[in-house]
């Protein structure tokens, strides 16, 4: 025990000189804590047969932690993945305007729930609704914070204690825990799947529906597929089905492509639109996959199950903010013009990029990186990048990417040191090699990506 009474008391170290100096930037309690935080450290260093530390040595550990942990640990990251919807970094980049709408929003007031005209009250989703009914041909919306949540709450408005029909195929895992068996659970809903994994037929479905069927619902497996000997049911004949036997039926379309994207080679995801034409009562999909907007869950349809589903209390949990309905509402007054989306809207920007262009960029850059000292390997290839990391993980397209390996570092060292860079560089790691897809770089990001690179190619420690 006694080597422990050489551990200087919290307000000696709190007194320090080089302390009392930063008493104007931090307060006593953030102090405080560091200061215990230390001593901790330095206790256990002293239980494991380590070295102790004086007041000066305690006091400047207390110094660095408190300027390491003043910078915002969320940070803007250059994702050189090619990976245009990855979640971890935090899905669709907006539209410069969806921006700046977000940021005005966030600085002052704004008529949320106010009618400028008549000065009386009104709810904060009439900001998005003509957008999304423009969008999917439906004839009502409503929004909520993400399409987890239009999932559960379209569930537990409409279909709480009742069954809803799925096919088992559909029964997946989104990914963050959000598997569809417990979010019905969780709403309140009865699960009754029907089918097999690779084969669901529409007698499956019939053959299920009885007095406490409240919803048949079709989900978007997004995430993978089944492929060989599958069958599965396409929303327009369960459409029919619900019809006619009067029950509501709900198209969770996910991704939410505002567009045939195969025109542009990629695969076809269906777009929002075919759900409400091929019958759908409800389509539910994300505000920041392909639509390219803020983080929201939309749900659009049938004027009479939307009014339901605003009368949950849920829909007072789940609503969105300000920031987020403002950039949304110029997300979609961008959609209103159909055939600039490619230009206006970063996330389908990047994922039409022509080959081309995404090789002269690259080439540009390439060309630009050779002068700089510590590159061992530079060359540019031809390979895929994948649409979402995990939203849309099945979707390649064809991409050119730069290969690069350093001199004085491994390549987990140099990914390191990108990730750990002002601003942070996410690259991909492959056999041995960085690579560096250009498609997720926006244009005004070139000089940044170049100078990072730079920076973590030197020979000294960051
Ligand atoms: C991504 C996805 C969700 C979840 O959407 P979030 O907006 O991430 O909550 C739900 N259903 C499907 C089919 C999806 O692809």
């Amino acid at each position: 025990m006694s080597e422990f009474r050489q551990l200087p008391a919290v307000s000696k170290v709190l007194e320090h000189s080089a302390l009392v100096e930063l008493r104007s930037r931090f307060s006593s309690g953030v102090m405080t804590n560091a200061v215990r935080a230390e001593l901790e450290a330095v206790r256990s260093r002293l239980k494991s047969g380590q070295a102790g530390a004086d007041l000066d040595a305690v006091a400047a550990a207390v110094v660095r932690k408190l300027h390491d942990t003043e910078a915002p640990i969320l940070r803007t990251v250059l994702n050189a993945t090619g990976i245009v919807l990855h979640t971890n970094l935090g899905r669709s980049p907006m539209a410069e305007i969806a921006a700046r709408a977000a940021y005005e929003a966030a600085r002052g007031y704004l008529n949320l729930e106010l009618d400028l005209g008549s000065g009386k009250r009104s709810s904060r989703q009439d900001p998005i609704r003509a957008g999304v009914t423009d969008l999917t041909g439906a004839e009502a919306a409503t929004v909520v914070n993400n399409c987890a949540a239009a999932t559960v709450i379209v569930l537990r408005a409409l279909a709480a204690g009742k069954e809803v029909i799925v096919s088992r195929g559909q029964l997946i895992e989104i990914g963050g825990n959000f598997r569809i068996p417990d979010i019905m659970a969780t709403s309140g809903a009865i699960l009754r799947e029907v089918g097999t994994t690779n084969i669901t037929r529409l007698i499956d479905y019939e053959g299920a529906i009885g007095p406490n069927t409240g919803l048949l619902m079709c989900i978007h497996t997004s995430n993978f597929r089944v492929r060989g000997f599958t069958e599965s049911v396409g929303i327009e004949a369960l459409a029919a089905l619900g019809k006619k036997h009067g029950i509501p039926v709900v198209d969770d379309a996910g991704s939410g492509a505002a567009f045939d994207l195969s025109v542009h080679g990629l695969p076809d995801e269906p777009p929002i639109a075919h759900g409400i034409a091929a019958g759908a009562d409800l389509v539910l999909f994300s505000g920041d996959k392909l639509l390219g907007g803020p983080q929201a869950g939309i749900v659009a349809g049938k004027a009479e199950l939307i009014a339901r589903i605003e009368r949950d209390p849920l829909m007072r949990a789940f609503r969105c903010d300000k920031m987020t309905l403002a950039a949304l509402e110029a997300t979609l007054r961008l959609h209103r013009n159909a055939d600039r989306v490619c230009e206006t809207i970063p996330t389908l920007a990047m994922l039409t990029m022509p080959l081309a262009t995404l090789r002269s960029r690259i080439e540009t850059f390439a060309e630009r990186l050779k002068a700089v000292p510590g590159i061992r390997l530079l060359e540019v290839r031809d390979d895929v990048s994948y649409v979402g990391g995990g939203s849309l993980p099945d979707i390649a397209v064809p991409t050119v990417v730069l290969a690069l390996t350093a001199n004085c570092h491994t390549e987990e060292q140099f990914a390191t040191r990108l990730r750990s860079g002002m601003p942070a560089v996410m690259a991909r790691v492959h056999a041995g090699q960085l690579l560096f897809d250009l498609r997720t770089i926006l244009d005004r990001q070139l000089d940044d990506l170049f100078g990072a690179i730079a920076v973590a190619l030197r020979e000294d420690s960051l």
